[in-house]
């Protein structure tokens, strides 16, 4: 048995290999110590000729948690099953690996979450090693992914960069790689997937080709580059390998090729940060997809995750989407029939899923069936709805039909007639589990099998009545007739009543007080009952088979039915949130010269969970960039996600949380968070944040919108704003992406009076009640650039300070004043470019701050970056600030600045001890100073 196992093992390598042994799953050696520490189950040694070795099992009809537990940890897990009757085998019993269990492959119900899509994604490289003429190498990736459990499969191709992306958004749970596309994968960046090399020889491209001929004719003509083909062939070799390797899996029939640009794309980042599908604080609020998920069956959650993963970017279909929803949306009745009708559909997917793969019983027949039983509702009640809006139309004059979407949808239910009956007729109402053991086929479908059964039945009848014949044949009245499974039937006498036996008794067994008898026409019957009964099983499972393989020949006009059921399912699912919530069709323009303008918006998440939230409006010009300034938790990011978050559902098909919109349809969407900003943030997070600009300031164009949430926060505040201030330049003058900038250097207002299509915006807050409160309104133009002191104030600082920050602020001010001619003021409703109108040709604040303005302004620079670095309290390492002991240190920090200062002042100024100096002590000694350096001109 262990050289069996030790084959099997060496036959999938990459795996833990589980052996059925009965009952049980068992591991042996180093695997089992594997099994018992992951599995916590009980570490046993086993003894046989070729010594003592450790062992561990799992029982069989509990396997579930247990593989879960060891897909958790990391294993793919190959089933060793007896494929050989246990009785039947002579010596030891034939096993093989049936099926290897991987994250991304699984296809058990239990293992699986109902309502999500599970990939297992293959990348490959478009050059085959050696084969370009060209010194570069192809930078061409293909990209595959199959869900095993539904067959569904799609490809890709593209550059790198568009490919990974794709990647994000696709999220499988397993990704195999390529040899020559390790290099781009990603090892686990965002994803969350697993990610192994696989069989080179499965990515070759005639291999691939091969391999792909069944499910697609002529592959290479279908597949533009041979990136696609070799990701294909070899996402469908690890498939089918994970299914026994039992050749092409029948159910994966829709290979459906896509170019990424089809869709509004949305990297990982903008996923994350838009809170889509996983939420990133601390608190367990709700994501977008939890907000829209009123879907009333797993097909329908799958799809709603998957249009939302991908929203639309043809104008016509965005809007033929808003046609059907707002068509459910109106019609009550026929939203909640369609819903009630869609709670007791199954999971057709699957189902159908595992029907061709010769894996489904009889309840899941039962479970097709059921669903199917819902279709002629579902048509019924879609006649309805657009019978009704056709009278409606018609009686407002309105000549359009609206209903175009759901009466292509209703003509895609297919009924399935046929097959309904079918089923109807074979299996049993309420089955059992198993379909060899009998109770699966209904009486009257097969009449061989009602004549054994009728057989059967008459047998144990003549049974039941032998026991009355028999007592008054013997006169023994307390003779019993009985069955056990050992010995069969029996007829029973007491040994008080021995002497009274018939001659054609004979003795079967002897009790403690009693005798078993049988005769031979008991016997005869017996036989008869039993051989009816074991033929009887065995004709039912060959009827089950017959009737799960008819059904598996329409696999793909079920797969056609499912794939109806879910638009349908996730249509009024939007409609019924959209009523909820009292959301409002957007107007989708194709204009590209048009910008989003969104009236009373709200955020769609944070809305449910705060009990007033304020609408805000949105008018963003396309190429504008919104500068936005206010307070920490004044509402900057809410506002800025809900105006992607509009454009994100509108070109799903959904409505928008909204008084009024219209948007235009975007191609891409970025958000870029400041490191600090980012709870989830690690080590190297400014690092990431840089490398997360470059992407958007590499790709992002005029159908892209940008949101820019505090970045630069993640270094040293001048080089924060500097980096802050140049993208944002970059962004507006070279990119014209639509662009929402939440910042908290508030220098960045400038932008305003310099750049064309730059506004500001803010948030301000009050005090109510002697609190602190924010209105979460949002204004045009720049804050008070002294609002944290309002909010000092606001939240109850003494007057004596408040009144100091002001003073200290307002020295700061004046120096940019003379220096730059005037800074934004809180202007609330005022026009800002007006405002800021004055400080054209004036040097920016950054310039001055970076110090590397002319010699008589060096000592106003590093004056205002000193202040400003306090009052801004970046915990940049200046020693002077923190260490009492120390100034020594800190004269060689600025050289540039200090070699034009006389050294006198340079010395009272490295003297000065900061950490004990109070600011109006400071304030009179650089006043002190500043009078000296005048004289000395
Ligand atoms: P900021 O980015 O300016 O620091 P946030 O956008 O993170 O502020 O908002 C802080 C909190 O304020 C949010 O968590 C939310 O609870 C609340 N909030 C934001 N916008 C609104 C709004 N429009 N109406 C009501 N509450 C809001
Ligand atoms: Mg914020």
């Amino acid at each position: 048995m262990l050289s069996q196992y030790a084959d099997l093992c060496a036959a999938h390598e990459d795996a833990l290999v589980l052996f059925q042994v009965g009952d049980f799953y068992e591991a042996f050696c180093e695997a089992a110590e594997t099994v018992a520490r992951v599995c916590e189950v009980t570490l046993t040694e086993r003894t046989d000729s070729t010594g003592e070795y450790p062992m561990a099992g799992i029982p069989i009809d509990n396997a579930a948690p247990y593989l879960d537990a060891l897909l958790d940890a990391g294993y793919r897990v190959a089933l060793g099953d007896q494929v050989e009757d246990a009785e039947q085998a002579s010596g030891l019993v034939d096993r093989a690996v049936t099926e290897v269990i991987t994250p991304g492959t699984v296809v058990e119900d239990d293992l699986l979450e109902s309502g999500t899509t599970n990939y297992v994604a293959a990348l490959a490289s478009g050059s085959a090693e050696g084969t370009t003429s060209h010194d570069e190498p192809d930078p061409t990736l293909g990209l595959a992914a199959v869900d095993v459990s539904t067959g569904e499969c799609l490809v890709t191709a593209g550059d790198p960069d568009t490919v990974i992306g794709e990647l994000d958004r696709v999220a499988p749970a397993e990704l195999i790689v390529g040899p020559d596309a390790a290099a781009f994968a990603p090892s686990d960046a965002a994803g969350n997937w697993e990610r192994h090399e696989y069989d080179p020889e499965a990515f070759d491209r005639r291999a691939a080709r091969d391999r792909l001929e069944p499910y697609v004719p002529a592959p290479e003509r279908r597949f533009e580059h041979d990136a696609e083909l070799r990701a294909a062939g070899a996402v469908l070799a690890y498939a089918e390998y994970t299914q026994g390797d039992d050749g092409p899996l029948e159910y994966v029939s829709r290979v459906r090729r896509y170019d990424p640009r089809d869709g509004l794309r949305l990297d990982a980042a903008a996923q994350r940060s838009l809170e889509l599908f996983e939420n990133r604080g601390l608190g367990a609020s709700d994501t977008l997809l939890d907000v829209l998920d009123e879907t009333n069956c797993a097909l329908g959650r799958r799809r709603l995750e998957r249009w939302l993963r991908r929203p639309l970017v043809d104008a016509d279909a965005i809007r033929s989407r808003h046609d059907a929803v707002g068509e459910l949306a109106d019609r009550t009745l026929a939203r909640e029939g369609i819903a009630d009708a869609l709670s007791t559909a199954y999971d057709l997917e699957r189902l159908i899923g595992r029907v061709s793969r010769g894996r489904a019983d009889a309840r899941d027949l039962r479970s097709l069936h059921a669903t199917l039983d819902v279709v002629p509702e579902l048509k019924a009640t879609l006649s309805k709805a657009a019978t009704d809006a056709m009278d409606t139309a018609g009686e407002s004059g309105n000549s359009l039909p609206r209903t175009d979407h759901l009466t292509n949808l209703r003509d895609r239910l297919d009924e399935l007639a046929e097959i309904r009956e079918l089923i109807d007729d074979a299996i049993a109402a309420d089955p059992p589990q198993e379909i060899t053991e009998g109770g699966v086929i209904r009486d009257g479908f097969d009449r061989d099998l009602d004549e054994l059964r009728a057989t059967e039945r008459e047998g144990r009848e003549w049974v039941a009545e032998l026991e009355a014949s028999e007592r008054e044949r013997t006169g023994i009245d307390s003779l019993s007739v009985g069955h056990t499974q050992v010995h069969g039937y029996y007829i029973e006498v007491t040994d008080a009543n021995l002497d009274r036996v018939p001659d054609d008794y004979h003795r079967r067994q002897t009790l403690k007080n009693s005798e078993r008898y049988y005769t031979p026409e008991l016997k005869e019957r017996e036989e008869e009952i039993l051989g009816a009964a074991e033929r009887a099983d065995a004709l039912e499972y060959e009827l089950f088979v017959e009737v799960r393989d008819r059904v598996a020949e329409e696999t793909e006009r079920i797969q056609a039915l499912a794939d109806a059921l879910a638009d349908l399912d996730v249509l009024s699912s939007l409609a019924a949130v959209a009523v909820a919530n009292d959301y409002v069709r957007p107007e989708v323009t194709e204009d590209p010269d048009a910008g989003i303008r969104i009236e009373g918006g709200r955020h769609p998440v944070v809305e449910r969970t705060e009990d007033a939230f304020v609408p805000n409006d949105a008018d963003l010009p396309r190429g504008s960039v919104a500068v936005i300034t206010g307070p920490n938790m004044s509402g900057k990011s809410t506002y800025m996600r809900q105006v992607a978050l509009a454009v994100v559902l509108a070109q799903t098909g959904s409505f928008v949380p909204a008084q009024a919109a219209r948007l235009p349809v975007l191609s891409r969407l970025f958000t870029r968070v400041g490191a600090s900003d980012d709870i989830a943030g690690g080590q190297s997070t400014f690092m990431r944040e840089m490398s997360e600009l470059t992407e958007i300031l590499h790709d992002a164009g005029p159908d892209s919108l940008v949101l820019l949430d505090e970045v630069g926060r993640g270094t040293a505040t001048t080089d924060g704003r500097a980096i802050a201030r140049a993208a944002a330049e970059f962004v507006h003058d070279e990119l014209g992406a639509t662009t929402l900038f939440a910042t908290h250097y508030h220098e960045l207002t400038d932008l305003a009076a310099e750049r064309e299509r730059a506004f500001n915006l803010h948030f301000s807050a009050t005090r109510e009640d002697g609190d602190v409160t924010f209105l979460h309104r949002v204004v045009r133009g720049a804050s008070s650039s002294s609002y944290g002191v309002e909010v000092a104030e606001l939240a109850g600082v003494p007057a004596p300070v408040v009144d100091r920050s002001r003073e200290l602020v307002a020295v700061d001010e004046g120096e940019s004043d003379s220096a730059a001619g005037g800074s934004a003021v809180d202007g609330d409703d005022a026009d800002s470019t007006d405002a800021d109108s004055h400080d054209d040709d004036a040097p920016g604040d950054v310039d001055d701050a970076l110090g590397v303005d002319d010699a008589p302004d060096v000592d106003d620079a590093s004056l205002r970056e000193f202040l400003t670095e306090e009052t801004e309290g970046d915990e940049r390492a200046d020693p002077s600030l923190t260490d009492a002991s120390g100034g020594g240190s800190s004269a060689g920090d600025s050289p540039e600045s200090t070699a034009d200062i006389p050294p006198d002042i340079a010395t009272i100024l490295r003297d000065l001890d900061l950490a004990r100096t109070t600011p109006m002590e400071a304030l009179n000694t650089l006043s002190d100073l500043q009078d000296r350096l005048a004289h000395d001109d």
